[in-house]
């Protein structure tokens, strides 16, 4: 989608801090980090959040989570543990409408969030 931040991302009109990368899947750095470690994980195929999601998308999402592992070992935070988020929806607390999978820690998370 054109008027879409992350998909603007994924085309290279905007250059984050990448991370990872995959044929489905693109990670880079949060722009407003909240913790030592906090990436976003992106399908490269924009869809809106985390409502549009069916059967077919297994296999990306697969790829997501896989990424968020990887992407802790490499960070060495895989052992001492971390936190995957996606925020769904105004109430959710998502603001960029390109789903997204946050990875985060390098410190101990409070619980429940805000
Ligand atoms: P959410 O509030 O769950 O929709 O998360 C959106 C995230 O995108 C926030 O944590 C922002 O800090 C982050 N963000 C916004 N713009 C950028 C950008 N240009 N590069 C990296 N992260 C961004
Ligand atoms: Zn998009």
């Amino acid at each position: 989608m054109s008027d879409c931040l992350f998909c603007k991302i994924v085309s290279g009109e905007i250059i984050p801090d990448v991370v990872y990368e995959s044929d489905n899947v693109l990670a880079f750095r949060d722009i407003n980090p909240q913790a030592p470690v906090h990436i976003l994980i992106i399908p490269k195929q924009h869809i809106v959040s985390l409502n549009e999601l069916d059967t077919g998308h297994s296999i990306v999402i697969g790829e997501m989570y896989s990424a968020a592992q990887a992407i802790a070992d490499e960070y060495g935070i895989k052992s001492s543990g971390y936190r995957t988020v996606i925020n769904c929806g105004d109430d959710g607390g998502q603001t960029v409408f390109h789903l997204h999978l946050h990875l985060l820690g390098g410190r101990a998370l409070g619980w429940p969030p805000g």
